[in-house]
């Protein structure tokens, strides 16, 4: 037995939008949330600090006042196994037409055509059930990344340095800060018998200021701006760059930022309340918006 333990807080759902609140949770890294009526039980690793959720509860504020952090009490709880838990609801899907994403236990429907992805659900976020995953894919299988150097920034379960590659990247650099997500990242490399993917503990810091063709984030608001200029010294002057977990309501926080580096807006995805946006150094002439 597990002698684990997880942080559970209990957050009141009033003035919420549940799909806002539950994608803040999660890209904040919660590793589960259970539905409780008026609020919800949402668990976080032990390793968060009490001032990590300190942030987190401070962000949750500014997107609802009615929210008063104060009444949230952290508790220390005994571990839960949520994955074998949520392992029995995931069957294979096609979060965009023609990519089909599996657990290692299922098979694809008989008939099923298309690019196959094979995520074990883990630690690293990125089944390709949320909005913010689905764009990324969207993004990449619209403007398949053939025989390009791809940089994936926070991979998380490395679903999307994985899709990169089978979509014929030549090269995939995938870094994560989170040590656990990694280790998901490379049984997921395994298990879809991928290579051409080089894994790194970090942020850009670890990565050289080299030339990439294509910069793939999905990552909170807060991060995408803070890695900004990070990701203009690691671009290519033809690179574009793929960006992904805004919310619409912070569209106007990102856009402008964006826009004053230099870069021009190509496309704009959107899935219910979240964004991608693509961007390229140059003016590209010839692509739709
Ligand atoms: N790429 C996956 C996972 C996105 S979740 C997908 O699209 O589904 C965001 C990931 O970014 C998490 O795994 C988190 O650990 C990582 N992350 C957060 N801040 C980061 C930073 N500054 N540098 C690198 N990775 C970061």
């Amino acid at each position: 037995m597990s002698r684990r333990t997880y942080l559970e807080c209990h957050i009141p759902l009033q003035g919420f939008d549940p799909d806002v609140l539950s994608g803040l949770l999660y890209l904040y890294g919660c590793m589960g949330i259970l539905e409780a009526g008026e609020e919800w039980v949402v668990y976080f690793p032990e390793a968060f600090t009490p001032e990590h959720i300190q942030v987190l509860l401070g962000v949750l504020r500014r997107v609802n006042p009615d929210f008063h952090p104060e009444q949230c009490q952290v508790q220390k709880q005994p571990y839960r196994d949520w994955n074998a838990e949520w392992r029995k609801y995931f069957r294979p899907f096609q979060p965009v037409e023609g990519i089909w994403i599996r657990p290692p236990w299922e098979r694809l429907p008989a008939g099923a055509s298309g690019v196959e992805l094979i995520i074990d659900p883990q630690m690293g976020f990125g089944t390709g059930h949320h909005e913010s995953t689905r764009l990324m894919i969207q993004a990449l299988k619209k403007y398949p990344p053939r025989d390009l150097k791809v940089l994936d920034v926070g991979t998380g379960s490395g679903i999307l340095a994985i899709l990169a590659r089978k979509l014929g990247a030549r090269q995939v650099i995938a870094v994560d800060i989170d040590r656990d997500a990694l280790k998901n990242a490379r049984e997921n490399l395994v298990l879809n018998g991928v290579d051409g993917v080089e894994l790194r503990n970090g942020s850009l810091q670890v990565v050289p200021e080299r030339q990439f063709d294509r910069i793939l984030a999905n990552i909170h608001r807060e991060v995408l701006l803070e890695l900004l200029p990070g990701f203009m010294q690691r671009l290519q002057p033809e690179g574009w760059l793929i960006i992904s977990g805004i919310l619409k309501q912070d569209r106007d926080l990102v856009l402008p930022a964006y826009q004053q580096a230099g870069l021009h807006l190509i496309e704009e995805l959107s899935a219910n309340e979240w964004l991608a946006l693509i961007w390229a150094r140059q003016q590209i002439q010839g692509v739709q918006n």
